[in-house]
């Protein structure tokens, strides 16, 4: 109730949220009551979660905060959320994100952009929670949820996170199931948790993390107790930096919260080494080749005939075409364009294929370093601060925002971002740590020490 009550006063101010399910969470919760009175809690008993919009959840609003899927609401339940309730957990709404997940400031939702809660000091200037998974951040940060569901396929969690002061996991691929999350690049789209403390973030990943017959992607790997790790020492243990990551036109603030990080893991102990990753530099335009290519294709599900939106036409191409036209944002229709310009015929091998080995470049990079004995790799999460909305007007400029976080995705390993300090306006900046497949646990135990 005080969660609910919090939404009602707090969420026309930030439009975090774009469905409250008040009804739903009333019943989870007495289910909940009646777990702990029998005294058989489960771990998430009562825990009340804002969930992304990307989430397929039975009966509920599920339209990636896209206007194609107007009134979808889906006959099945996700795996994520299903794990999560099966748990306790309790669902207090969906949460507004970029349309289809696609940007880094929340500013391509059907639903309107999305506000963080932190200003810059002395001033009221409305900014960006970061995207895509900017309602989970801009909700956690304010206290209208305990905790929320996130995605990520190329920085929609840590993005965020890090904007927002909160902290957030991109598991390893494959860790979670992606049955019942709405599709941007598959190969790509991670699910996790955005909450207010390393431990949160250990606990719904242990919720959320499974293998699963519906999606085959996902990888049958023990889920460890990941709560277990938080607050482990890190003594002796080996933290990469990569050399590759100062790069030019970063602001100074940034390198010096870097190099604050640094200072405070060897503090506790852990070996500093310097590391190169050769390929960074071309993570950034191969991922906005390969996630547009991914996209392109799976969003041409949204045809006026299966969910959602129809604008009829006089012929079936002529609906298709309406029904597109009207139902994707510019964004949207900017990624399906590149995408299916990349997998055309005759540019394939310049760009869809000259990506992919670029992809497995950037994977190779990971594993020397992890060869050589490095533990975790720790970088800063973004290029800068949160920032107004319709300041970034330029695509290109935008996409900049995503340089510090693509790689994981595209190497599959787990990354994370810590609040790490606030910059000279006051505003929270993040620092990521990168690590091994399937090795999320050192994430949770080094990023205890940064926090
Ligand atoms: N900002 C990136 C993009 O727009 C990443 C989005 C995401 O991780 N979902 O593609």
């Amino acid at each position: 109730e005080s969660y609910l009550g919090a939404i009602e006063s707090g969420n026309e101010a930030l439009n975090a949220y774009v469905a409250v399910t008040g009804d739903i969470a009333r019943e989870q919760a007495k289910a909940s009551d009646a777990k702990i009175a029998a005294g058989e809690a489960r771990p998430l008993e009562g825990i009340p979660l804002g969930i992304k919009d990307l989430y397929a959840t039975k009966g509920v609003h599920t339209q990636a905060c896209s206007h194609i899927l107007d009134g979808f609401k889906p006959e099945y339940e996700s795996t994520v959320t299903q794990n999560l309730f099966d748990d306790g957990a309790v669902m207090l709404g969906k949460l507004n994100m970029d349309e289809f997940a696609m940007g880094s400031s929340n500013e391509t939702s059907f639903y309107g952009n999305v506000v963080n809660p932190w200003r810059r000091n002395g001033t009221e200037t409305a900014l960006v929670p970061g995207g895509s998974s900017g309602g989970s951040a801009s909700a956690v940060a304010a206290h209208l949820c305990a905790a929320a569901t996130a995605s990520d396929t190329g920085g929609s969690i840590r993005q965020p996170a890090a904007l927002t002061g909160t902290v957030g996991i991109k598991p390893t691929y494959g860790r979670c199931s992606r049955w019942g999350m709405v599709a941007f690049a598959s190969s790509l789209d991670q699910a996790g948790p955005i909450g207010r403390t390393v431990r949160d973030n250990a606990i719904l990943l242990k919720s959320m993390a499974s293998v699963d017959a519906k999606d085959t992607t996902s990888v049958d790997a023990p889920v460890p107790n990941y709560e277990e790790f938080v607050g482990k020492s890190i003594k002796g243990m080996k933290i990469g930096i990569p050399k590759e990551y100062h790069m030019d036109g970063i602001p100074a603030e940034i390198e010096a919260l870097w190099q604050q990080g640094i200072a405070w893991l060897k503090e506790a102990g852990a070996e500093i080494v310097e590391i190169s990753l050769p390929h960074t530099k071309y993570a950034l335009p191969a991922y906005y080749i390969v996630a547009p290519a991914e996209a392109s294709s799976n969003l041409a599900r949204y045809d006026g005939v299966r969910y959602g939106l129809r604008v009829p036409g006089n012929d079936i191409v002529e609906m298709y075409e309406n029904t597109r036209a009207a139902g994707f944002g510019d964004e949207v229709k900017r990624r399906v364009m590149i995408g299916t310009y990349v997998l055309s015929a005759g540019y394939y091998d310049a760009y869809y294929l000259k990506a992919q080995k670029v992809r497995t470049l950037i994977k190779q990079d990971f594993d020397n370093a992890w060869a050589d004995g490095v533990d975790a790799i720790l970088t800063p999460t973004t290029p800068d601060a949160a920032f107004a909305p319709g300041e970034i007007t330029d695509p290109v400029t935008m996409y900049m925002n995503d340089v510090f976080t693509v790689t994981a995705n595209m190497a599959g390993v787990p990354g994370m971002s810590i609040p790490a300090g606030l910059n000279k306006d006051g505003l929270p900046l993040g620092l990521q740590l990168i690590g091994k497949p399937f090795d999320e646990g050192t994430l949770f135990q080094v990023g205890e020490v940064i926090e």
